[in-house]
């Protein structure tokens, strides 16, 4: 027995790291919290082996060594939760028969990552992360680039110090761009808008985290001198202060109540435009929650009912394999179509082949398929007891279904990849369209059709080949004319004025998206210098980390990479950054060297800062 709880223990907590600090779930909340219960029963039969640091002791901690940590002055806590109806239920009860009538606040439960934000005499000094609960991260930074955060709070009655706890979120319009972006560069996408969140707020670089785009919901206040002994009138009175408090919550005295706030919760958060991920039932009054108290874990005046996530069962027909640009391999699902969260579901996400047997998933199985945020739905699981003997294991293709390559698959990463760069048509064609693409080298008149045809008409191979063709050989393709052939020249010759950061994301390097080339620009300057540099010196950039700068280092070791970029130098684009204007010479002459972490800046915004004053950046004294 002791062995079983042992196993659990290491089991959970391997599961807590990687959700909290990597922010890359491996399993489903469900099954976590089932692994858990398990645990908590097995923990309650055998008190001989209990133990202050198990997984059910303690809260989940998201403490990295990147970031300050500093202690809390209040504990945060966690939320017991539940996924029944019925033992919500004996929660409010049990609390009726000790209390008495009770009220109740109904609130949204946010599916984010929970922040504490501090106010000192109205001002915002720190915010930190829930960590292990008694120490959290610092990262002040970066909450202060979300804009409904407010840095100074107006009004009466604000506490000369004041804590209110809430839950960083990421809206479904800025998920969808980020892994819109993310897809695009090759990077792996965030599983779900709660990863999202999490892994962004814990970014050393706060000019990305203001661009992600994220939102924050206040639901709790802690603090001396609070203007009231109670959750719902504190609230309203932090919404006069400026924070940004949800109005879907409701004041409770029934259970009646709570069950249709629950039901009405329920039917209508697919249409919020962010996640939520069940309802938290609370009560209002601060004399009753001190007297009910809390565990090492969580107050015993709170829970949650987690909503199961909505799903539908369908039969899986097929599997079709997407080649994509950087040569990775994604298996999408094609599935008999299926009424779910108000659309109609007919191709779903597999990820990769070790998603694929993980699930057991075989073709003619009837499967359940999820939409969290994602783009795309995906699919979670199989219905076994609708499996029939015609339903084989599943193999996944060795080969790629483009050209017939054996598949590579790197070590440390999910997705399998076709080698075959130089003659794999999509992964040539994908270059060329991202090439030409808005973001990267903006030029119009191409699209991806005509991208298609110049590659399999033989006048183009590779994107440095788009400055050699001649018009009339553009205007000799179907659907195209001499006049559109001229637009096309047209547009090329302009792109040589596109800056060099935009040009190096051009390229299409793996996991060299947009925000990245940036960072890459800025630090290196030139080409030369970024052709030139080592692993370690690539990773010295912002956001540039081990996987990164071995794509890149990967990238320029291939002579005919770097054949293409000389062939592009010659036709005149931009290989380095511009010189930044002087805004003052108030370091002139004065030698700098940026290391280690900062509160308020990455590093590369305080070498550019330095230059902009006329000051020098050094590598190193
Ligand atoms: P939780 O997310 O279940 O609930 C507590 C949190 O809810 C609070 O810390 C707060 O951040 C948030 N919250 C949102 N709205 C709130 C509101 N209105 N009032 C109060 N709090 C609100 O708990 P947790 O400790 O952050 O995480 C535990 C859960 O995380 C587990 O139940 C499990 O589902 C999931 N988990 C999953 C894995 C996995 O591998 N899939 C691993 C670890 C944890």
């Amino acid at each position: 027995m002791q062995q079983t709880i042992e196993r659990l223990r290491q089991r959970l907590n391997t599961l807590n790291y990687k959700y909290y600090v990597e922010a890359a779930p491996e399993v489903s909340d469900y099954e976590y919290d089932t692994l858990l219960r398990e645990l908590q029963e097995l923990e309650a039969a055998h008190p001989e082996f209990f133990d202050p640091n198990s997984p059910t002791q303690r809260v989940g901690s998201d403490l990295a060594n990147t970031f300050n940590s500093v202690a809390h002055r209040y504990p945060m806590l966690s939320l017991s939760n539940t996924y029944s109806l019925e033992e919500l239920h004996d929660f409010v009860e049990r609390i009726e028969r000790e209390e008495g009538k009770v009220e109740f606040v109904c609130e949204l439960k946010f599916d984010g990552t929970a922040i504490s934000i501090i106010y000192e005499n109205g001002r915002l000094v720190r915010a930190v992360t829930r960590g292990d609960g008694t120490r959290g991260d610092d990262v002040t930074a970066n909450i202060r680039t979300i804009r409904s955060v407010p840095l100074v709070l107006q009004g009466e009655g604000i506490p000369p110090y004041l804590e209110m706890r809430g839950e960083v979120i990421m809206p479904h319009a800025s998920f969808n761009r980020l892994n819109a972006e993310r897809e695009e560069a090759g990077d792996a996408p965030f599983a779900n808008p709660r990863n999202a969140a999490a892994g962004t707020i814990k970014l050393q670089s706060s000019a990305e985290v203001a661009r992600r785009g994220l939102d924050c919901f206040l639901y709790y206040m802690v603090g001396e001198g609070l203007p009231h002994q109670n959750q719902w009138d504190n609230l309203q009175a932090a919404r006069g202060w400026g924070l940004k408090i949800s109005d879907r919550m409701q004041k409770c005295s029934s259970w009646e109540e709570i069950a249709d706030y629950i039901t009405r919760t329920d039917s209508e958060r697919s249409a919020l435009p962010y996640d939520t991920d069940g309802a938290v039932i609370k009560v209002n009054d601060y004399a009753t929650q001190r007297r009910l108290g809390s565990t090492a874990k969580a107050p015993r005046w709170a829970v949650a009912y987690k909503f199961k996530a909505e799903q539908a069962l369908s039969r899986l027909l097929s599997v079709d394999f997407q080649v994509g640009r950087t040569g990775a391999i994604t298996p999408v699902a094609n599935l008999e179509p299926v009424q779910l969260a108000g659309t109609i579901v007919k191709r779903a996400s597999l990820h990769n082949a070790d998603q694929i047997a993980l699930l057991d998933v075989r073709v003619g199985d009837m499967v359940y398929v999820e939409k969290g945020g994602e783009i795309i739905p995906k699919i979670t699981g199989v219905e076994l007891s609708e499996r029939t003997e015609e339903c084989l294991p599943f193999e996944y293709i060795d080969r790629c279904p483009e050209c017939g390559t054996s598949l590579v698959r790197i070590e440390g990463e999910a997705k399998h990849y076709c080698p075959n760069e130089e003659g794999c048509t999509p992964q040539i064609v994908g270059r060329i369209i991202h090439f030409i693409s808005r973001k990267a080298m903006n030029i119009e008149g191409i699209g991806d059709e005509t991208a298609e045809l110049l590659y399999k008409s033989g006048l183009i191979k590779n994107i440095a080949d788009l400055y050699s063709v001649q018009p009339q050989q553009i205007a000799s393709l179907p659907r195209m004319g001499i006049k559109s052939a001229e637009n096309i020249m047209h547009q090329l010759s302009l792109s040589r004025e596109v800056p060099f950061s935009r040009v190096l994301f051009a390229l299409g390097i793996r996991f060299v998206g947009e925000t990245t080339a940036k960072y890459l620009a800025q630090h290196f300057r030139s080409m030369d210098a970024l052709v030139a540099a080592s692993e370690a010196e690539l990773a010295e950039a912002d956001e540039v980390g081990e996987k990164i700068a071995r794509s890149i280092r990967a990238y320029f070791d291939d002579e005919r990479n770097v054949a293409i970029i000389n062939r592009l130098r010659e036709v005149g684009l931009k290989m380095e950054e511009e010189e930044r204007d002087v805004v003052s010479d108030r370091l002139a002459g004065v030698s700098i060297v940026i290391s280690g972490s900062f509160e308020r800046h990455s590093r590369d915004e305080l070498k550019a800062l330095i230059e902009l004053n006329g000051g020098k950046n050094l590598a190193a004294v």
